[in-house]
């Protein structure tokens, strides 16, 4: 016997179904997100002139990953240094920052 045509026509599924299941949101979109890279830690040169661009909380040096450094206090003319890169003349008077 065959179905009447309004019995059968219910059961079909819709014709975007398998869409849905295997698209652009079936899956691989889930592990693209867990396999993201975090974002790269933000990177300053050893040393650069601007004393106005002091380092931001979250920079580190691109040469040595340090976090500390240094300018002159009392005549910042020549911007800021890694420590760890090129370390203060000995009594030099400093201003430091932690990044
Ligand atoms: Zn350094």
């Amino acid at each position: 016997m065959m179905v009447p045509p309004e019995t059968a026509a219910p059961i079909a599924p819709p014709a975007d179904a398998e869409d849905l299941a295997t698209g652009p949101w079936g899956g691989s979109g889930g592990a693209a997100a867990l396999t993201a890279p975090t974002p790269p830690a933000r990177l300053r040169a050893p040393a650069w002139a601007d004393t106005a661009a002091a380092p931001q909380p979250g920079e580190r040096c691109s040469t040595c990953w340090g976090r500390w450094w240094w300018s002159e206090r009392d005549a910042p003319r020549r911007g800021w240094r890694c420590w760890c890169c090129i370390p203060a003349p000995a009594g030099l008077g400093v201003r430091e920052c932690e990044t």
